[in-house]
């Protein structure tokens, strides 16, 4: 990483602030945070070291809320559901620690070529040594340590074991740790109220297919034989009933969930749904219903969930399936992976972005246009962004081609 000046001013032609572009942009940043945003004829430089971006806009880094990195590089054409499980699963058991952490690494470098500086990332091993992911790292991570024993008794005391071991670390430079209790279908209620009680961040997969509700209903379905006795309770009430529904926990999928019925109750409790559009398209899911969680007051923002179900791993990908699929415009989606996302995960790192005293992450991103035409541009991106910053410190270097 390079060293960083305590004050800098990057100029831009344009600069995005909370409340939409400045022409000819500036950002003061002062010991990693924005000390100033605005014109850039309007801010003096003296004694400021002035980085000039010549042509290009200037955005907040994006804030992927679910991801599973260490599944990166791993390759299935299935597009069925239980056997792209299946595929995972013995992805999983034939990778050593060395692969799984380059697999990482490269999911990593994949992220921060589009832009994004913060990312959820759910912490798939089995293994109660959860050192490995204390690594330094590039990107800011919230990692939720998966915890799941399948509902079989034998497997708990392992699981209680990994989640007493990852909440001896807590944080780590620009790495926070948090738990991920699998699913509703997946995991035991002791083990659901354990990971309640840590006191830290929780993500859970819920609803993501019927055969998941079917099972925790009625005991049914193609779930039947893989899995124990059903606790005939709908998802949220076993997540209730555990504790697990708190604020700051965020639902990832939720696509069998009822808007109608369980939204009201979601938004009350502080609950937020990630919709990650790259997989909802991989496995052809009907449309989701965005308007229908929002007309219930629910917060939902974008994940790009892993590679292995996504065409890319990059944020901008997910932005454009928002664009074209989900008919939000060009700032709605910049706020599902900016500020929208930092609160739906309870902001591990207080903000980030360009607003004034915010942590300051932001890339540069190639564009000619001007106005929300500029941004959709950004969103619609596939190139590698030009450059960008995390707590003001160069992490891509920038290098306008
Ligand atoms: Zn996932």
């Amino acid at each position: 990483m390079r060293s960083r000046p305590s004050a800098f001013l990057l100029r831009a032609r344009l600069v995005r602030g909370p409340h939409g572009w400045y022409d000819r942009g500036a950002v003061v940043v002062e010991r990693g945070r924005v000390a100033w945003l605005g014109p850039a004829d309007r801010v003096a430089s003296t004694g400021l070291q002035v980085k000039d971006l010549g042509d290009c806009a200037l955005v907040r880094g994006f804030v992927n809320a679910h991801a599973h990195l260490d599944l990166t590089g791993v390759q299935t054409s299935e597009r069925e559901f239980a056997p792209w499980v299946r595929a995972m699963v013995a992805a999983r058991r034939s990778r050593g620690p060395a692969e799984v952490a380059q697999a990482w690494r490269a999911g990593e470098r994949s992220l921060l070529a589009g832009g994004c500086t913060t990312s959820a990332d759910i912490d798939g091993g089995d293994q109660a040594d959860v050192a490995w992911t204390a690594q330094p790292t590039q990107l800011r991570v919230l990692s939720f340590v998966e915890l799941l024993d399948g509902r079989d008794p034998r497997r708990l005391a392992g699981q209680l074991a990994r989640l007493r071991a990852s909440c001896a670390v807590r944080q780590h430079g620009r790495w926070r740790r948090a738990l991920s209790p699998h699913a509703p279908h997946t995991v035991s209620a002791p083990l659901l109220r354990a990971a309640a009680r840590a006191g830290t961040r929780l993500q859970v997969h819920c609803a993501e297919t019927e055969a998941e509700v079917q099972w925790l209903l009625e005991g049914t379905g193609p779930l039947r034989d893989l899995l124990p006795a059903s606790p005939r309770q709908g998802p949220l009430e076993v997540l209730h009933r555990a504790g697990v529904l708190q604020r700051g926990t965020t639902l990832v999928h939720a696509n069998a969930l009822d808007p109608a019925r369980d939204g009201a109750r979601l938004a009350r409790l502080g609950v937020s749904v990630v919709h990650c559009p790259g997989t909802h398209a991989w496995f052809g899911r009907a449309p989701f219903p965005l308007a229908a969680w929002r007309a219930q007051g629910v917060r939902v923002v974008l994940g790009t969930d892993s590679a292995a179900s996504n065409e890319r791993l990059d944020c901008r990908h997910e932005a454009a399936l928002a664009l074209d699929r989900l008919r939000v415009a060009p700032s709605e989606v910049l706020d599902m992976l900016g500020d929208a996302a930092e609160e739906a995960l309870g902001r591990p790192f207080g903000w980030t972005g360009l607003r004034v005293g915010a942590r300051a992450d932001c890339a540069a991103h190639a564009t000619s246009l001007q106005g929300e035409a500029a941004l959709e541009e950004v969103l619609r991106g596939a190139r590698p962004v030009l450059g960008s910053w995390i707590a003001g410190r160069e992490t891509l270097p920038f290098g306008p081609d």
